[in-house]
């Protein structure tokens, strides 16, 4: 059909067509969410209606008119354009079709015999709906101006509907809401409005639900309030509804006030609300029960984890059912949403800092302040540091979790304590000072606070979701390759079975600082080169082996000169840097003099994986200029690392001379790049990615628009020149949202952190579905 849309052929891209509540409906709907049914009046319906009628110039005459000084000028436009578009009969195609999507609702049409269907249909009595304005105003600051949102319920029978329909419409030219347009220079043709017609839930009990406490402001507890009746009177503030509190995680009811409800609204059988005034024993009787309460805070914490954001529900109840009427995004919470709030049952946090690797643990602290000092970490205790370098690797081993003083989501211990699957919290700012040697601490790096003692918490349950996606994943077919990043080699057996495709990133330094341990070119001073290649290489079989012959992109070394300096003999070889974030590090390393000796001892290293696994291929970090990749690129192949249709060489994009350059490297005999999102953040805003302030203040977040500009032109024209590009830094692995932006935009692979890896694929997969089912409505 042309005109109407059903709530199952719109999506939340669908604004145009079905304003912005209309689109956020059909979202919910084809979401799985329990929607009432029903269907879109599109905004083509108005915008056809106002010019095919012709009336669209007597509406322009009459707005030119205006003298906007003057109330009552405005007024009387108004009136005279409402009249316009109320008397005005509605073109017979865009009535037939709101007629035919009504009897759609109540009407079977197929699958029965003509005699029975025409007996059931004859006994069906056309369903109350609401009918609501939706307006398009997609461009605007503030939606909620432009179509005044015009609502009436209770509507009853095709003619009052179509009634209905054109009153929405006129709702687009209240005073109110021409002044507006008027005072913010906008176009009043430019705002369409569509009308979302939704059966009328009879509901028996309803109310509102917040998915994050509205005051306390605490994420992790989800308020529901609940009266009798229908909702206008819990939206209205007449009568004071049961609230409940849901623990987030666990979905835990933590707090019941049960509300004296002194009337309820219902609606009588000719459509009329009515005020019921309730018995003393009803007043004072809890509205949902527990496991309905359950059930609710159940759908509500998925419509949060769909939208990614805290929603304001409003939900009804007819019968057994459980429906969600309307959901939008709580704009009110402050500052202090973005930081995590404790339990307040569970006592007095003691520290707080960033969740970098979820989970929770409880033992004794071990406060290591060097890497001298890693030895007395025992298995099962809380490593506590400054924050840690390669050479923690053995202790983070084999600890219960990690908390640091510095650091951000992407520093070293969030990476590797990921990939071990070990708690860690980091950038927690004076854990050293506040935790005492021995005593027992228990770790919530799900919320990112540590509290004293043994404390009980419960893991957060899985959901349904996440329950039955556990059994589809690996029958799913992507475009876009999900890969898997890998530093620890022995990990690989197991995460050996997660739906990856190859290795996207293997990080060798981890191999480098905890299994050899010497800086290598002091290896090189005491004659134990081959002994660098050999544990080196080792290392990389370890995991090309296993995964043959899917690929591993191995990423030559990318320590800074501060980590390199910690190695065994390192001192005399590595400079004091102020910045070593920003200084000798990557390709730069490779070329120089100093340092050259060191990579080839890398490149024997690859050849000699190579000579057994064919898998296996190479990526350069911290690119940053062509001329240099050109100069390593004669070295790699002096050493017979020559690229060809088997041995593949790809760039990180990091720096954003490359983002901006994109075209000449893209030139480059190379197959294709990698971006680097922890270091393109970090140089793309001036974020130290290490930096707890910074972290904290919510400065260093790969989701900055000029983050994702820069993403967008480097799959573009890489993609122009016939490249890869794929993703290897945490992003995707942390933010839904990212995930989904790199799908959309076309991006070949995405590498993420083995506890990512099935959610990542599963998530690629919606987005692809949902793009194919977007391209396939564009052709009707
Ligand atoms: C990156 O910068 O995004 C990346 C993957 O490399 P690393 O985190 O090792 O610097
Ligand atoms: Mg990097």
């Amino acid at each position: 059909m042309k005109y109407v849309k059903f709530f199952r052929e719109i999506h939340k891209e669908d604004v145009k067509l079905a304003g912005g509540k209309g689109a956020n409906l059909g979202e919910m709907y084809n979401s799985g969410f329990p929607v009432p049914p029903g269907f879109i009046v599109t905004a083509n319906a108005y915008k056809d209606f106002i010019e095919k009628t012709g009336i669209i110039n007597e509406m322009k005459e009459v707005l030119s008119k205006i003298n906007y000084d003057d109330y009552d000028s405005i007024k009387k436009a108004s009136r005279e354009i409402q009249a316009l578009i109320l008397s005005e009969e509605m073109p017979f195609e865009i009535k037939a079709e709101i007629r035919s999507a009504y009897e759609s609702m109540y009407k079977i049409s197929y699958d029965l015999p003509k005699k029975a269907s025409e007996y059931i249909n004859a006994i069906r009595t056309p369903p109350f709906v609401a009918v609501r304005s939706s307006a398009t105003a997609e461009d605007l600051p503030n939606a909620s101006f432009a179509g005044q949102q015009a609502t009436y319920l209770n509507v009853k029978g095709e003619d009052d509907l179509i009634v209905a329909v054109q009153k929405c419409w006129a709702s687009l030219f209240t005073t109110r809401a021409i002044f507006y347009r008027h005072k913010n220079n906008f176009d009043h043709f430019k705002v369409l409005i569509a009308v979302v017609v939704q059966k009328m839930v009879n509901s028996e009990a309803s109310g509102v639900a917040f998915t994050v406490d509205p005051v306390s402001e605490d994420p992790n507890l989800m308020v529901i309030e609940a009266a009798f009746g229908l909702g206008e009177a819990v939206v209205g503030g007449e009568v004071t509804p049961d609230h409940y509190v849901v623990d987030k995680r666990t979905f835990e009811i933590v707090e019941k006030k049960i509300a004296h409800k002194d009337f309820m609204i219902i609606r009588d059988p000719s459509g009329k609300n009515k005020k019921v005034t309730l018995d003393e024993d009803m007043a004072k009787k809890q509205v949902l029960s527990d496991d309905k309460i359950i059930e609710l805070a159940k759908i509500i914490k998925r419509i949060e984890d769909h939208y990614g954001k805290p929603q304001d529900i409003e939900w009804a109840k007819e019968g057994m059912k459980l429906y969600i009427v309307q959901s939008r995004p709580i704009t009110t919470l402050g500052k202090r949403f973005n930081k995590p709030n404790y339990k307040e049952h569970l006592g007095e946090p003691i520290l707080k800092g960033l969740p970098a690797s979820k989970g929770i643990a409880h033992g004794p602290v071990r406060i290591v302040m060097s890497a001298d000092e890693i030895d007395k970490v025992k298995k099962g205790d809380i490593l506590v540091t400054r924050m840690t370098d390669p050479d923690f690797v053995p202790a983070m081993k084999i600890a219960a979790a990690i908390v640091t003083d510095e650091g951000g989501m992407t520093s070293h211990a969030a990476i590797v304590s990921r990939e071990m699957g070990i708690p860690c919290i980091v950038g927690t700012g004076n854990a050293t000072k506040v935790l005492k040697e021995g005593e027992i601490v228990t770790v919530d790096a799900v919320d990112g606070f540590v509290y004293r003692g043994k404390v009980d918490i419960k893991p957060k349950q899985e959901s349904e979701e996440e329950k039955e996606e556990e059994i589809d994943v690996n029958k799913l077919i992507t475009r876009t390759k999900i890969y898997m990043n890998l530093g620890v080699p022995f990990k690989i057996k197991d995460y050996k079975d997660l739906p990856f495709e190859g290795i996207g990133l293997m990080r060798v330094e981890f191999i480098i600082a905890s299994q050899i341990g010497k800086h290598p070119l002091y290896m090189i001073e005491i004659g134990k080169e081959e002994e660098y290649i050999d544990v080196l290489a080792n290392g990389i079989e370890q995991v090309a082996s296993v995964v043959y012959p899917k690929p591993v992109i191995v990423r030559f070394s990318d320590f800074k000169s501060n980590e390199y300096r910690d190695l065994e003999g390192g001192e005399k070889y590595e400079p004091k840097e102020n910045n070593p974030m920003i200084g000798f590090r990557g390709v730069s390393r490779y070329i120089s003099p100093k340092f050259e000796k060191a990579f080839r001892l890398e490149c024997r290293a690859i050849k000699k994986v190579r000579e057994k696994y064919s898998n296996v291929h190479v990526m350069l970090p911290f690119v940053r200029t062509t001329d240099e990749v050109l100069k390593v690129l004669k070295i790699m192949e002096s050493e017979g690392l020559v690229r060809s249709e088997n041995f593949k060489i790809f760039l990180m994009a990091e720096v954003p001379s490359m983002v901006i350059l994109a075209d000449e490297f893209a030139k480059l005999p190379i197959d294709g790049i990698s971006i680097g999102s922890n270091d393109l953040t970090q140089l793309t805003l001036g974020v130290d990615r290490d930096s707890d302030i910074l972290g904290e203040m919510g400065y260093f977040d790969e989701r900055n628009e000029a983050v994702l500009r820069s993403i967008n032109r480097l799959i573009n024209i890489f993609h122009e020149h016939g490249k890869t590009v794929s993703i290897c830094g945490q992003a995707p692995s942390v933010y839904p949202e990212f995930m989904e932006f790199l799908v959309k935009a076309g991006i070949d692979d995405i590498s993420l952190n083995p506890d990512s890896v099935k959610k990542g694929k599963i998530l690629a997969w919606k987005v692809e579905q949902k793009l194919k089912f977007e391209r396939a409505l564009d052709f009707i």
